[in-house]
């Protein structure tokens, strides 16, 4: 059977005719759900409900739509154990980096419906006498939320808890390899009792849903987390159109290990963020660059630490990395892997898509490590995706911190150094959205803002206070409440 959209409170049949099967990523053999593929007329429905809708949903009051926003909350706090078994079923991460997907998407849910009850504006002294006059913030409108398959239930749950929270409605479009997840979260705002309308749902290609989402004067402001380019199309289109964007793009995060690190955190933070979600987060640690010194030890000990970890079927509780998300994305990272061999790197571990059985049943690589990388390869350039980790050589700190900015990217990076002077001048200099010290390059918190700079990011930031600013408008109210 045919999923359907979810569009003004209901699942509806899609208007498109086409439609296509979701493989599970860890045993292709298995269909997980057979998917329309929406079309305009979809994405139209939905943004049409959602602009009906607005009206309604913007008279709440803030502590009314936090009550509404507490029940889908509840429901997912309930409901934990199944999403996170559809996220697995769906990404092919661990069940143990599935719930904590949840567990993160609860806490980020959790401080932005705070956040929404703390809304306010500010007021001065005015020029003149009997007047008063403040500063506040209203919703936008129709808001699109384009989400990746990365963070399947984290993305989409960051963006639209501000933006409802804000009284803005929504149209949803998941990626669609994780359409299931996408699903499984609207059903709880659907349970919730969410008005129809304030959250729609289509399924569908980025090309046509994603791109009518996107252009469309119903839509006042597009959330996107996605790749670079993907981002760049999108704030094309909706910027000659005067919609606003936020865009959570593209990574090539880096670790930096100073010769004074506690090597073993070093190897062990590389090791946990490298290949975690099979190196599928944005986040992900995927160069090492290490000083002279240490180079040999850290890369040594990673590749014992790395050569302990079990690739397998994300459901099996004693996995340590999954499968990547489907085939295009095992094309993508083979052919980094040759890339990589091909431009004169070494390859240490890993390196290949694993066969035999269960492995040519699904799209299995295991750990990869390149060493001997240099810094205008390819492989240390471009965003790869998987769980490959390039270890490169800096002679010194300030050779390290170049090599960690000659990227195109600046989303996250981590220095590991037990000296303040250094770690200090490294937040100086380093140019990144969120940089750690002797911390994973994955490291958040939801109190915080989370993006990128350079090709990472642009716009105003999500999470933390930043939340709810991009969803929102600034209003200035004069008031003479007396003639003098
Ligand atoms: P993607 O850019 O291929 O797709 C993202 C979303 O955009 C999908 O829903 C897709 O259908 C849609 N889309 C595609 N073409 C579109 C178009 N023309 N108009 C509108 N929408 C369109 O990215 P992906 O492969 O799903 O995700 C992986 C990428 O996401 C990586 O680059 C990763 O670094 C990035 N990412 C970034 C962050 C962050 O916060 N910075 C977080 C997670 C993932």
């Amino acid at each position: 059977m045919v999923q359907k959209q979810y569009i003004n409170g209901a699942w509806v049949d899609s208007h498109a005719r086409g439609t296509y099967e979701h493989r599970n990523p860890a045993r292709l053999g298995e269909v997980t759900g057979v998917w329309p593929q929406g079309d305009d007329e979809d994405a139209s429905r939905a943004m049409n409900a959602a602009a009906a809708a607005f009206a309604g949903w913007r008279s709440l009051t803030a502590v009314r739509r936090a009550d509404q926003m507490q029940k889908v909350l509840r429901l997912m706090d309930e409901r934990r154990e199944e999403l996170a078994r559809i996220i697995t079923l769906e990404n092919g991460k661990t069940l143990k980096d599935s719930r904590a997907e949840v567990q993160s998407t609860c806490r980020e849910m959790e401080f932005q419906i705070g956040e929404g009850l703390r809304v306010g504006g500010e007021t001065k002294p005015t020029a003149q006498p009997g007047v008063f006059a403040y500063e506040t913030r209203v919703p936008l409108g129709v808001i699109s939320v384009i989400a990746p398959w990365n963070f399947p239930l984290n993305v989409p749950g960051r963006k639209m808890t501000p933006a409802l929270m804000a009284g803005n409605t929504v149209v949803f479009k998941p990626a669609s390899l994780t359409p299931g997840v996408g699903k499984a979260l609207v059903d709880l705002f659907h349970e919730a009792g969410i008005p129809p309308g304030v959250v729609n749902m289509v399924v569908g290609p980025g090309s046509t849903v994603g791109a009518a989402f996107t252009g469309s004067p119903l839509v006042k402001a597009v959330s996107f987390t996605g790749s670079t380019e993907v981002g760049r199309g999108i704030h094309r289109v909706a910027s000659s159109a005067m919609i606003r964007t936020q865009l959570e793009m593209g990574g090539k995060n880096a670790i930096v290990v100073l010769a004074d690190a506690d090597i073993e955190a070093a190897v062990e933070s590389a090791a946990t963020a490298a290949y975690a979600c099979a190196g599928q987060w944005c986040t992900c640690t995927s160069r090492a660059v290490v000083e002279k010194p240490v180079l040999e030890e850290f890369t040594e000990r990673l590749m014992d630490r790395v050569k302990q970890m079990k690739t397998g079927d994300g459901s099996d509780e004693s996995t340590d990395m999954g499968p990547l998300c489907g085939t295009e994305q095992l094309a993508t990272v083979s052919e980094y892997l040759r890339v990589g061999s091909q431009e004169g790197a070494r390859l240490v571990t890993g390196g290949e898509r694993l066969g035999g059985k269960p492995y040519d049943e699904g799209c299995f690589i295991p750990p990869t490590i390149f060493t001997k990388v240099t810094p205008r390869m390819r492989i240390a350039q471009e965003e790869i995706f998987g769980p490959v980790l390039s270890v490169m050589e800096a002679a010194d700190y300030d050779e390290a911190v170049r090599i960690a900015n000659d990227v195109p990217f600046g989303l996250s990076s981590s220095v590991y150094t037990r000296d303040l002077s250094r770690a200090m001048s490294f937040i100086e200099q380093i140019d990144v959205g969120l940089v750690h010290v002797n911390m994973l390059t994955a490291y958040k918190e939801p109190g915080f803002t989370f993006g990128g700079v350079k090709d990472s990011g642009f716009g105003i930031p999500e999470a933390g206070s930043s939340g709810i600013e991009f969803f929102s408008e600034h209003k200035v109210a004069y008031i003479r409440y007396r003639e003098e």
